[in-house]
């Protein structure tokens, strides 16, 4: 089987999807490696590193003409897609719950969809192949350092003979994956860490890497399935605005983290909690997406700066701006699902197994993903409204 790296054509984009160190590896496991020219170099990785490491450097047609699956890091653009033959797969972060008109266009197509984001991420066996854990954490680093540069201050306690000063206040608001990565970023530039989740069990978590955890008296925990939160009812969304307000006011640095699988990020400051606090104060809206975010009028990929002096900047695709960490930790967790779909040197479809069932989206002509078929016969997608 032969494996194809396309170079990624989204804005900002700097990731790949295959990094030269692991070609190695697959060409062990009997797959060959073909790599578009240029596939790596915004991520640091040049064409004759991939070829020395033993693949192929091609061009875009001699990727879809010849590789039987493409890898790819965000969803395939349409050229692609309009390019790939019946028979072949593609393998990435395809999003089917967000865009499950895209996986249903795959189907059709008769191409194997295999997407990274379904992966059932508490599994220990599961864990070398978790892209959005590796992700999130490359992105909750980047968040902390996006925050400090746009803050007018400093992080840390500085006593100089200038004078002295105190250290930032920050407050990351849930601490999943990449909110704990914020929380240890930032407590080693030196500003003191407060930080809160709607699951009480991250109490810990955080505790042990320096911060204060603020347990909220309105909202009981909401542990959702998987690891993960469950949507807030409204009353408990609104009680839940009113009650961070006051700490939000507290704070010099909010970052935001809050995602619901499958639904819209949580509104967690809202207008009044941005108007309260102090002008010099830094938003950074990790959750900021075009269907809203977890700050009011966040924008993604965008900074904006409010009347009262607070700089919000709705966080793009951080993981593609520290893109030779982001593309290697990928690449890892690519190369870890190929090797465990591959039998005798080929894609050995079986979604009895449960890793499998998790990430095969489409596969024979149909949507194959339970959760993405409930999407498509339902005939909804994205979440439901604040
Ligand atoms: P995520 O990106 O879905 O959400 C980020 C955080 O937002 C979560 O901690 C969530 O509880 C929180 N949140 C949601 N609604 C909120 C609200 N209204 N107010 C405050 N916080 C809110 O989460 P994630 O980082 O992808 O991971 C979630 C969980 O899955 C974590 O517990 C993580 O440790 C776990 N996980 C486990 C494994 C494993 O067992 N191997 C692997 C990956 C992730």
């Amino acid at each position: 089987m032969k494996v194809g790296v396309v170079k990624e054509n989204a804005p900002g984009e700097r990731r790949v999807a295959l990094v030269p160190e692991m070609i190695a590896r697959l060409r062990d496991a009997g797959l060959d490696v073909l790599v578009e020219s240029g596939a790596g170099a915004a991520a640091w990785f040049a064409d004759s590193s991939y070829a020395e490491a033993g693949a192929s450097i091609v061009t875009r047609r001699e990727l879809l003409e010849d590789a039987d699956l493409i890898v790819t890091v965000g969803r395939p653009d349409d050229q692609l897609v309009a390019g790939l033959a019946a028979g072949k797969a593609v393998l990435g972060m395809l999003n089917p719950l967000a865009d499950p008109a895209f996986a249903a266009a795959l189907a059709e197509r008769g191409v194997t969809a295999i997407s990274l984001d379904g992966l059932p991420r508490t599994l220990p066996r599961a864990q070398s192949m978790d892209a959005l854990t590796s992700q999130a954490n490359v992105a909750g680093y980047k968040a902390a350092l996006v925050a400090a540069t746009a803050f007018g201050r400093y992080f840390p306690l500085l006593i100089t003979a200038a004078g002295t000063a105190r250290p930032a206040k920050l407050l990351v608001l849930g601490t999943g994956v990449a909110g704990l990565q914020a929380i240890g970023t930032a407590r080693r530039l030196g500003a003191v860490v407060s930080a809160y989740d709607v699951r009480p069990q991250t109490k810990s978590e955080v505790e042990s890497l320096g911060a204060a955890f603020i347990e909220l008296t309105s909202v009981a925990g909401a542990a959702g399935g998987g690891g993960y939160a469950r949507e807030l009812t409204a009353d408990e969304r609104q009680a839940q605005q009113a009650e961070l307000t006051g700490h939000i006011a507290r704070h010099d640095i909010v970052i935001t983290t809050a995602q619901v699988p499958g639904r819209r990020p949580p509104l967690l400051l809202t207008d009044d909690a941005v108007k309260a606090m102090a002008a010099g104060s830094v938003v950074v809206d990790m959750a900021a997406s075009p269907l809203g975010g977890n700050v009011a009028n966040s924008v993604p990929g965008e900074t904006v700066v409010t009347e009262n002096g607070v700089t919000i900047i709705g966080a793009g695709n951080l993981a593609a701006t520290v893109p030779t960490a982001a593309s290697s930790a990928f690449a890892r967790n690519v190369s870890a699902l190929l090797l465990h779909m591959v039998a005798g040197g080929a894609l050995a479809i079986d979604t009895s197994d449960e890793i499998q069932a998790g990430v095969v989206i489409a596969h024979g002509g149909s949507v194959v993903h339970a959760a993405t078929a409930a999407l498509l016969a339902a005939g909804t997608a994205g979440g439901t409204p604040q």
